[in-house]
């Protein structure tokens, strides 16, 4: 049986884009969120293997600086013939500029040259690891998951990162081309889509219920 969240919670995060996202999940909740950056706290170096990793180191140093529950998510795509790159890396092929158009052609490049031009040879997919952690040190662990093919163009300038050239499976756009609500496709239009969607599901029905 998870623990439960109640009261006030921090959200590890000094992404105002993130820390909004948490918001409007958590207040049906009669959850208050408040932010790592509005508590002045520091970030810690994300020095883990993977996803789940980075996202415990964060949401523990938050829970522990804060004393209060604190939530933290780390995301990003691996693409299969690169052997899962960029992985834990997405958001520094974007360099210091987070230049993801760079970060896009990167990526194509790397697949032009292994001779992936066939969707089956360009299959990739959207992690979010979510970690709820408590100032004990208790923790509970959420993985989101999204499986698609990388398109080249990049299509659509909705969303942000590499949206444009992810096209989820069983879909005719791409992210870069869907409103947010689409991309997410939370209940009650949709059961989850998008990684961070699906990993907010798991963690609402074990600790929010
Ligand atoms: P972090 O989770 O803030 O460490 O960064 C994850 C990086 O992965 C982002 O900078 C994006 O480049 C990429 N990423 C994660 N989730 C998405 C998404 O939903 N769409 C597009 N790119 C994403």
């Amino acid at each position: 049986m998870a623990r439960k969240l109640t009261g006030k919670v921090v959200i590890a995060t000094h992404n105002p884009g993130k820390l909004r996202e948490m918001q409007e999940l958590l207040a049906p909740h009669g959850l208050t969120a408040v932010s790592a950056g509005e508590l002045g706290l520091p970030e810690p170096d994300e020095t883990g293997a993977t996803f789940a990793e980075n996202a415990r180191i964060k949401a523990l140093a938050a829970a522990r600086a804060a004393d209060l529950p604190a939530m933290a998510d780390d995301s990003g795509i691996c693409v299969a013939a690169l052997d899962g790159a960029p992985g834990i890396y997405s958001a520094r092929w974007g360099g210091p500029e987070k230049d993801f158009g760079q970060a896009m052609q990167k990526v194509e490049a790397g697949l032009r040259e292994r001779d992936a031009f066939e969707p089956d040879q360009r299959h990739a997919w959207f992690i979010s690891a979510l970690c709820v952690a408590w100032p004990d040190g208790h923790t509970e662990d959420f993985e989101g998951r999204v499986d698609g093919a990388l398109v080249w163009p990049p299509r659509g300038d909705a969303g942000f990162g590499y949206d444009p050239m992810f096209l989820p499976d069983g879909h005719a756009r791409t992210f870069g081309e869907m409103s947010a609500e689409e991309k997410h496709g939370l209940p009650p239009h949709g059961l989850g889509l998008s990684h961070r969607a699906r990993a907010f599901l798991l963690l609402e029905s074990a600790c929010l219920s």
